[in-house]
Protein backbone atom coordinates (compact mmCIF):
# COMPACT_ATOMS: atom_id res chain seq x y z
CA UNK A 1 0.00 0.00 0.00
CA UNK A 2 1.22 3.27 -0.73
CA UNK A 3 0.88 6.68 0.76
CA UNK A 4 1.64 10.41 0.86
CA UNK A 5 1.51 13.07 3.14
CA UNK A 6 -1.42 15.41 2.10
CA UNK A 7 -2.24 18.93 3.01
CA UNK A 8 -5.05 19.48 0.78
CA UNK A 9 -7.03 17.85 -2.25
CA UNK A 10 -9.24 20.28 -4.32
CA UNK A 11 -11.14 20.58 -7.19
CA UNK A 12 -10.80 23.93 -9.11
CA UNK A 13 -9.33 25.69 -12.24
CA UNK A 14 -5.87 25.92 -12.50
CA UNK A 15 -4.88 29.45 -12.39
CA UNK A 16 -1.36 29.52 -13.89
CA UNK A 17 0.88 29.31 -16.34
CA UNK A 18 0.08 26.73 -19.71
CA UNK A 19 -3.42 25.31 -18.52
CA UNK A 20 -4.66 28.02 -16.82
CA UNK A 21 -8.08 27.87 -16.75
CA UNK A 22 -8.53 24.54 -17.32
CA UNK A 23 -10.34 22.26 -14.32
CA UNK A 24 -7.90 20.14 -12.42
CA UNK A 25 -7.73 17.95 -9.61
CA UNK A 26 -5.23 19.30 -6.93
CA UNK A 27 -3.53 17.08 -4.42
CA UNK A 28 -1.10 19.55 -2.18
CA UNK A 29 1.79 16.96 -0.79
CA UNK A 30 3.52 17.82 2.80
CA UNK A 31 6.85 18.36 2.94
CA UNK A 32 9.59 21.39 1.94
CA UNK A 33 12.73 22.21 2.69
CA UNK A 34 13.25 24.91 -0.03
CA UNK A 35 12.86 27.68 2.42
CA UNK A 36 10.76 30.72 0.04
CA UNK A 37 10.95 33.24 1.96
CA UNK A 38 7.86 35.00 0.20
CA UNK A 39 6.41 31.44 0.54
CA UNK A 40 2.49 31.63 0.52
CA UNK A 41 1.73 27.81 1.89
CA UNK A 42 4.64 27.75 4.69
CA UNK A 43 2.51 25.41 6.27
CA UNK A 44 2.93 22.90 3.63
CA UNK A 45 6.38 22.58 4.89
CA UNK A 46 6.66 19.89 7.35
CA UNK A 47 5.82 16.94 6.34
CA UNK A 48 4.81 15.25 9.68
CA UNK A 49 2.22 17.93 10.07
CA UNK A 50 0.02 16.13 7.20
CA UNK A 51 -1.63 12.98 7.64
CA UNK A 52 -0.50 9.93 5.13
CA UNK A 53 -3.56 8.96 2.78
CA UNK A 54 -3.58 5.99 0.42
CA UNK A 55 -2.97 6.26 -2.81
CA UNK A 56 -6.04 4.04 -3.85
CA UNK A 57 -7.98 6.84 -1.97
CA UNK A 58 -6.56 9.42 -3.66
CA UNK A 59 -7.44 8.03 -6.87
CA UNK A 60 -11.21 7.25 -6.01
CA UNK A 61 -11.58 10.70 -4.44
CA UNK A 62 -10.20 12.25 -8.14
CA UNK A 63 -12.10 9.78 -10.32
CA UNK A 64 -15.14 10.29 -8.74
CA UNK A 65 -15.35 14.20 -10.69
CA UNK A 66 -15.26 14.29 -14.18
CA UNK A 67 -12.09 16.14 -14.80
CA UNK A 68 -9.37 13.89 -16.09
CA UNK A 69 -6.43 15.71 -15.04
CA UNK A 70 -4.50 15.79 -11.73
CA UNK A 71 -1.88 18.06 -10.47
CA UNK A 72 0.69 17.68 -8.03
CA UNK A 73 1.64 20.68 -6.07
CA UNK A 74 3.14 21.25 -2.59
CA UNK A 75 5.07 21.62 -0.44
CA UNK A 76 7.68 20.45 -3.05
CA UNK A 77 6.51 16.97 -4.23
CA UNK A 78 9.77 15.63 -5.42
CA UNK A 79 10.87 15.19 -1.96
CA UNK A 80 8.56 11.70 -2.43
CA UNK A 81 8.69 8.85 -4.91
CA UNK A 82 6.01 9.68 -7.28
CA UNK A 83 6.37 6.60 -9.45
CA UNK A 84 3.68 4.86 -7.49
CA UNK A 85 1.30 7.74 -7.86
CA UNK A 86 1.33 8.80 -11.42
CA UNK A 87 1.17 5.26 -12.58
CA UNK A 88 -1.75 4.77 -11.04
CA UNK A 89 -3.43 8.03 -12.02
CA UNK A 90 -2.53 7.02 -15.39
CA UNK A 91 -3.78 3.64 -15.54
CA UNK A 92 -7.40 5.27 -13.97
CA UNK A 93 -6.95 7.83 -17.29
CA UNK A 94 -5.87 11.02 -15.88
CA UNK A 95 -2.94 13.29 -17.21
CA UNK A 96 -0.33 13.67 -14.94
CA UNK A 97 0.81 17.06 -14.18
CA UNK A 98 3.42 18.48 -11.43
CA UNK A 99 4.85 21.98 -9.91
CA UNK A 100 8.16 21.49 -8.56
CA UNK A 101 11.10 23.93 -7.99
CA UNK A 102 13.35 20.94 -8.89
CA UNK A 103 15.37 20.64 -5.89
CA UNK A 104 14.87 16.74 -5.65
CA UNK A 105 15.57 13.98 -8.32
CA UNK A 106 12.42 13.72 -10.58
CA UNK A 107 10.32 10.82 -9.98
CA UNK A 108 7.01 9.55 -11.75
CA UNK A 109 6.07 9.47 -15.74
CA UNK A 110 4.36 13.00 -16.41
CA UNK A 111 2.66 14.33 -18.80
CA UNK A 112 3.55 17.71 -17.87
CA UNK A 113 6.38 19.50 -15.79
CA UNK A 114 6.46 22.76 -14.17
CA UNK A 115 9.46 23.59 -13.41
CA UNK A 116 9.76 26.77 -11.44
CA UNK A 117 12.89 26.97 -10.07
CA UNK A 118 13.97 29.46 -6.66
CA UNK A 119 17.14 31.27 -5.40
CA UNK A 120 16.42 29.45 -2.05
CA UNK A 121 17.72 25.81 -3.22
CA UNK A 122 19.23 25.33 -6.58
CA UNK A 123 17.49 22.98 -8.96
CA UNK A 124 19.15 19.48 -10.16
CA UNK A 125 20.22 20.04 -13.99
CA UNK A 126 17.92 17.39 -14.91
CA UNK A 127 14.82 19.45 -15.15
CA UNK A 128 16.18 21.55 -17.18
CA UNK A 129 15.68 19.25 -20.52
CA UNK A 130 12.55 17.75 -18.91
CA UNK A 131 10.23 20.67 -18.03
CA UNK A 132 7.26 21.30 -20.46
CA UNK A 133 6.82 25.02 -18.55
CA UNK A 134 9.43 27.18 -16.92
CA UNK A 135 7.49 29.42 -14.39
CA UNK A 136 9.79 31.67 -12.57
CA UNK A 137 8.41 33.85 -9.70
CA UNK A 138 8.98 37.53 -9.93
CA UNK A 139 9.67 38.80 -6.59
CA UNK A 140 12.45 41.98 -7.87
CA UNK A 141 14.09 43.59 -10.47
CA UNK A 142 16.75 41.02 -10.38
CA UNK A 143 14.89 37.90 -10.80
CA UNK A 144 14.31 38.98 -14.55
CA UNK A 145 17.79 38.64 -15.23
CA UNK A 146 17.91 35.82 -13.00
CA UNK A 147 14.85 34.31 -15.02
CA UNK A 148 16.74 34.46 -18.28
CA UNK A 149 19.97 32.35 -17.02
CA UNK A 150 17.48 29.07 -16.74
CA UNK A 151 15.46 30.11 -19.90
CA UNK A 152 18.60 29.74 -21.61
CA UNK A 153 18.87 26.43 -20.25
CA UNK A 154 15.88 24.59 -20.95
CA UNK A 155 15.01 22.45 -24.35
CA UNK A 156 13.33 24.50 -27.18
CA UNK A 157 10.18 22.84 -26.76
CA UNK A 158 9.36 24.49 -23.18
CA UNK A 159 7.10 27.59 -22.84
CA UNK A 160 8.43 30.49 -20.17
CA UNK A 161 6.48 32.09 -17.54
CA UNK A 162 7.18 35.23 -15.48
CA UNK A 163 4.68 35.12 -13.12
CA UNK A 164 4.15 38.24 -10.29
CA UNK A 165 4.76 37.38 -6.52
CA UNK A 166 0.89 38.04 -5.31
CA UNK A 167 2.09 40.30 -2.93
CA UNK A 168 4.56 42.55 -5.03
CA UNK A 169 2.11 42.35 -8.41
CA UNK A 170 1.70 45.75 -8.46
CA UNK A 171 5.20 46.87 -9.09
CA UNK A 172 6.41 43.43 -10.74
CA UNK A 173 3.58 43.46 -13.17
CA UNK A 174 4.61 46.66 -15.09
CA UNK A 175 8.35 45.50 -14.82
CA UNK A 176 7.60 42.15 -16.07
CA UNK A 177 5.68 43.30 -19.12
CA UNK A 178 7.99 45.94 -20.34
CA UNK A 179 10.62 42.76 -19.72
CA UNK A 180 8.29 40.23 -22.33
CA UNK A 181 8.10 43.26 -24.97
CA UNK A 182 11.82 43.30 -24.92
CA UNK A 183 12.01 39.39 -24.97
CA UNK A 184 9.04 37.70 -26.07
CA UNK A 185 10.31 34.33 -25.77
CA UNK A 186 8.44 35.13 -22.33
CA UNK A 187 4.80 35.15 -21.67
CA UNK A 188 3.12 36.88 -18.74
CA UNK A 189 1.10 34.16 -15.59
CA UNK A 190 -1.29 35.41 -13.54
CA UNK A 191 -2.47 33.92 -10.39
CA UNK A 192 -5.78 34.06 -11.38
CA UNK A 193 -7.29 31.65 -9.13
CA UNK A 194 -6.35 34.33 -6.52
CA UNK A 195 -8.60 37.04 -8.83
CA UNK A 196 -11.09 34.74 -9.09
CA UNK A 197 -10.81 34.04 -5.35
CA UNK A 198 -11.00 30.14 -5.48
CA UNK A 199 -8.25 27.58 -4.25
S1 LIG B 1 9.20 25.66 -3.13
FE1 LIG B 1 7.03 26.24 -3.06
S2 LIG B 1 6.22 25.36 -1.12
FE2 LIG B 1 8.46 25.33 -1.01
S3 LIG B 1 9.00 27.22 0.06
FE3 LIG B 1 9.10 27.67 -2.14
S4 LIG B 1 7.06 28.46 -2.69
FE4 LIG B 1 6.87 27.43 -0.67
Amino acid sequence: MTRYPVMETFLTIQGEGAFAGSAAFFIRLGGCDVGCSWCDVKESWEVGAHPMRDLDDLVREASSHPVRMVVITGGEPMMHDLGPLTEAFRKAGFRTHVETSGAHPLSGEWHWICFSPKKFKDPLSEYYDRAHELKVVVYNHHDLKWANTHADRVSSRCQLFLQPEWTKRAVMTPAMVAHVKEDPRWRISLQTHKYLDIP
